[in-house]
């Protein structure tokens, strides 16, 4: 169990440790485009393009900075990439009267610093010998670089800085003849994670990684198939849900039907457990388990494993909205909206440099002064990464009178980096990786914090003994430094650091 640590508020050397770490670190690697993106797939839908748009937009929470569609008439393919949201792009006739067809894939994306180019922006498309092809792709892959650099070797010419065209190059150069053996080919070389789908003129093709860390869903509306990364996207078009794509699974959609595929060694399943605590939507359901309920168990155990006397148990919204009311409930202390949400400015996380991201979280939250007034504070969020958005917060809350604030995070502390897409920096950047409970107390100015640790976490989550060290159910690298893959692109970071590997183009 972790336990509380109670520090008197005081000055803090850590500020000048993470904006140190941000600039040793804005180095090649760190520029790579990250992706913690969404996808949609449909085949064989006379609406097809208007469904995918919809679908696009309930994925919007996971990425904000681009948005793409590609489209098939049966005789042409039809494509459509943009910055910015879904809204801006996706709801003007113009550009969908420009999309025909009856099959369309679509990508929404996220990406940190750098990189945010046009020719980044998914899906990806290629005139091959099999025909067009088109790729989205959520995760990234561990082994990218190095498969780039002996592609470049050969002279393969790469027309972005994105991993997924790593993919698209070796399909390309497949030796197989089948359009399907072309795409095993190409998945067997590459490593990490990926949640993928294609589309060929005559085939939707969806693709998890060996070990499933990112989420992909089947599902039907009026007998087409429909493949995205969360349920949430066949809600908002009425589409049922048949089940999820299974790890290190193919499901090929044609005009005949669907086909399973698995030509991988099988191996346990290692979903990553963030999708649980932060980057699905509450309202999706994965691996069977409601993501709402999930996090409100989080805030159950939490309050369980650190009680707190507080006035009112008051989320970070709306990260922290489930489990508050599972801490409140368990607490007995009531639950009040002591911090007010504007809902017209994006996540924090889009502002890839830090002084923006420190003042963006002023743009998005205010207190509810007259409440949080005199008054106790138990505030509850799912996460601390570089710890901008519960600095700022507490020091808000403080300037309206509360008397304590008790920080409760409702996962344990992130250590480690993430290399599969959910964007996470560098380990450097990571409060917790480089502070002491008591430290990290002192910096964020709270009269005391803790975590939720990470056998709660399981508990949480229906496994009643915690985490089994043997046999984890989820991949939760950045908790326990446990990665599933190998890292094959971070171990050669020295020898890619010295290349221009990804692009001399600015
Ligand atoms: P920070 O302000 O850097 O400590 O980030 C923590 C806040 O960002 C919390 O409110 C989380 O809900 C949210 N968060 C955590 N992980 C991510 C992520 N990968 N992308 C975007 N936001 C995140």
């Amino acid at each position: 169990m972790v336990s509380t640590v109670f520090i008197p508020a005081g000055e803090s050397k850590i500020y000048y440790h993470l904006s140190r770490g941000i600039e040793k670190n804005h180095n090649f690697l760190n520029d790579r485009p990250q992706h913690e993106c969404g996808v949609f797939g449909i085949y064989g839908h006379t609406d097809a393009v208007a469904l995918t748009a919809l679908g696009l937009h309930a994925l919007q929470h996971r990425g904000q900075e681009a948005t793409g569609i590609v489209s098939y008439d049966r005789t042409h393919f039809h494509a459509e990439r943009r910055m910015g949201l879904v809204s801006d792009t996706f709801t003007k006739s113009s550009v969908l009267g420009r999309l025909k067809g009856d099959s369309a894939i679509g990508h929404v994306r996220y990406s940190t610093t750098g990189a945010t180019l046009l020719r980044n922006v998914q899906p990806l498309f290629a005139d091959l010998a099999l025909g067009g092809f088109a790729i989205a792709h959520n995760g990234n892959l561990t082994n990218a670089l190095t498969v780039r650099r002996d592609l470049v070797r050969e002279g393969a010419i790469f027309q972005s800085t994105s991993d997924t065209e790593t993919i698209l190059q070796l399909v390309a150069r497949s030796k197989k003849t089948k359009a399907i053996d072309r795409i095993i080919d190409s998945l067997s070389q590459i490593e990490g994670a990926y949640a993928l789908v294609t589309l060929t003129n005559n085939m939707l093709i969806g693709a998890r990684d060996p070990f499933g860390i990112r989420p992909l869903v089947l599902g039907e509306l009026e007998g087409h198939y429909i493949l995205a990364s969360e349920t949430c996207a066949f809600d908002i078009i009425g589409a049922k849900f048949l089940r999820e794509v299974e790890n290190g699974e193919l499901i090929v959609i044609t005009d005949e039907g669907i086909q399973s595929i698995k030509p991988f060694q099988k191996l346990t399943p290692r979903p990553c457990i963030f999708e649980y605590i932060y980057f699905s939507r509450p309202d999706s359901y994965l691996g069977g388990l409601s993501i709402y309920e999930c996090r409100k168990s989080f805030g159950q155990q939490l309050a369980k494993e650190s009680p707190i006397d507080a006035d009112y148990v008051i989320p970070v919204p709306d990260s922290g909205v489930p489990s508050a009311i599972g801490f409140a409930e368990v607490s007995q202390i009531p639950y009040e909206l002591g911090i007010i949400r504007n809902h017209y400015v994006g996540r924090t996380f889009i502002e890839p440099q830090q002084a923006i991201r420190a003042l963006s979280v002023k743009l998005k939250h205010n207190v509810n002064k007259s409440l949080v007034n005199g008054k106790k504070i138990a505030l509850i969020d799912d996460s601390i990464v570089r710890g901008t958005t519960s600095t700022k917060i507490i020091e808000m809350l403080r300037e309206s009178g509360a008397t304590e604030v008790h920080m409760r995070i409702t996962s344990p502390p992130i250590k480690y980096p993430d290399f599969y897409g959910i964007d996470t920096p560098v380990q450097e950047q990571l409060l917790s990786a480089n502070y002491t409970l008591e430290e990290i107390c002192n910096f964020l100015k709270a009269d005391s914090i803790s975590f939720l640790s990470i056998d709660g976490l399981y508990k949480a989550m229906g496994h009643p003994n915690g985490r089994d060290h043997n046999n984890p159910f989820f991949t939760d690298h950045c908790f326990t430094g446990d990665y599933p893959t190998k890292l094959k692109d971070r171990e050669s970071k020295e020898e890619f650091s010295q290349l221009s590997l990804l692009s001399n183009l600015e």
